[in-house]
């Protein structure tokens, strides 16, 4: 089912998002959730979406299997925390499906180390880097309420968006 989008200004991607608790992943909500929040992110030409993104201020987002090297699927994240692993930035544009219409140049760390649970109660770690790490950490700003827009003055218009997170 395709989700509907909260966007700007709405106060709601500017909490934080609540911790989930791992019986949450047994209920029929997180069953039909995951694979929602899949089909409006392929729908939306999204490459990773956030809870609050669909209205939901609870911590856990998609990533799309497009921007992870070498995997076939689709990446659930629970509760994620990231540790930065090198010294190296990056400088790339973003845009966002919360932000229509705007892309914005952010920098950001490039290597870093995810830990999370997936989709199966599975606690999982793994190393990120370039793209991916790009799209970790902007689905992590949305859990802490930041927007990219927060996170650089280099914002242009756009008349379509593409690959956004
Ligand atoms: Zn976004």
């Amino acid at each position: 089912m395709l989700l509907p989008i909260v966007m700007i200004p709405n106060p709601n991607l500017r909490k934080r998002s609540l911790e989930i608790d791992l019986n949450f992943l047994a209920t029929d909500e997180f069953k039909k959730l995951v694979p929602d929040m899949i089909e409006t992110m392929y729908k939306k030409d999204g490459v990773g979406l956030a809870a609050p993104q669909i209205g939901k201020n609870i911590r856990m987002c998609v990533i799309s299997k497009e921007a992870v090297k070498h995997k076939k699927n689709d990446l659930v994240l629970i509760n994620p925390v990231i540790k930065i692993i090198s010294k190296k930035t990056f400088i790339d544009a973003e845009g966002c499906l919360s932000v229509p219409k705007k892309v914005g140049k952010v920098k950001r760390p490039k290597d870093i180390l995810v830990n999370a649970i997936n989709e199966l109660g599975e606690q999982i770690e793994f190393e990120a880097h370039g793209l991916l790490a790009r799209v970790v950490q902007h689905e992590l700003d949305h859990l802490d309420g930041i927007l990219f827009i927060d996170r650089t003055n280099d914002v242009y218009d756009v008349e379509e968006n593409k690959d956004m997170i």
